[in-house]
């Protein structure tokens, strides 16, 4: 209302800040996280145009309720043959991206996450924010609060990070949302979901989650967040489990789909 009352940081705390990260960008100069070439030392990007570019948007026609493109390019979006037969606990998953992962066509989102897995490297958490394009594929004003999908605590404590939560963190900040970390949790330790058929990730993935906080869930419309979809077994008991403490209606957003 006054606009004189409008906060300003101190000019001389805007410089230090502005000092300290040239000074670590000069230690640990700036890289693209897809192909690690060179940015000026100024850079506050992570991700270069050229990965940018090679990054495959998912497009309609897609399933309205799963989120997965339809090969055919001409038509209009509607339900899969799968949700038809087992509808999801979730209302609708969307994806930004295509993920290929085979080992011929190595898409630059694969390496990027692959890193962002196993080489302890928090920056990269930036780095996919990125890669998530400017639009969002879920409109920002239909939720409540956002919910990564969580890391068992020794797999925390092995790795340092969830990579899951640290792509929620960036989509909360995108949408102004806060961001809950503590009431989602994995009750039991899963076998890497890569190398196993859709009938066995869907049993390993059974009762390996639960809500630890009900009144934080419930009547609320919970945006999940996940750095890759795959069959959307784990997603989707995240989803049942949030629907049984009584959240309002439950969306996914990932990054990527594996396709
Ligand atoms: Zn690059
Ligand atoms: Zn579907």
């Amino acid at each position: 209302v006054d606009g004189g009352l409008e906060f300003r940081p101190p000019r001389l705390q805007q410089c230090i800040v502005a000092a300290l990260n040239l000074l670590l960008n000069f230690i640990f100069p700036p890289s693209c996280a897809g192909c690690a070439s060179r940015f000026a030392i100024d850079a506050a990007r992570r991700v270069c145009d050229d990965c940018l570019a090679q990054i495959e948007r998912i497009e309609e026609p897609f399933c309205v309720s799963c989120g997965i493109p339809f090969e055919t390019q001409a038509g209009q979006s509607h339900l899969c043959g799968q949700c038809i037969d087992f509808p999801p606990h979730f209302t609708r998953a969307r994806s930004a991206a295509r993920y290929r992962a085979s080992a011929d066509e190595q898409s630059v989102l694969a390496s990027m996450i692959r890193r962002h897995k196993y080489a302890f490297d928090q920056s990269l958490g930036r780095a996919l924010a990125e890669c998530l394009g400017d639009e969002l594929p879920l409109p920002a004003g239909g939720y409540d609060l956002v919910v990564p999908v969580p890391l068992h605590r020794a797999r925390l404590r092995w790795r340092g990070f969830n990579q899951a939560a640290l792509l929620g963190a960036a989509i909360a900040r995108r949408m102004n949302l806060p961001l809950d970390v503590l009431s989602l949790v994995r009750s039991r330790h899963t076998p890497p979901q890569t190398e196993q058929d859709p009938d066995t990730r869907r049993h390993n993935v059974r009762k390996a989650f639960r809500v630890a906080r009900e009144d934080r869930i419930q009547g609320r419309r919970v945006l999940l967040v996940d750095d890759v979809m795959t069959t959307g077994a784990t997603v989707n008991e995240c989803a049942r489990v949030l629907v049984s403490a009584d959240a309002a209606r439950v969306d996914v957003l990932t990054l990527a789909r594996a396709l």
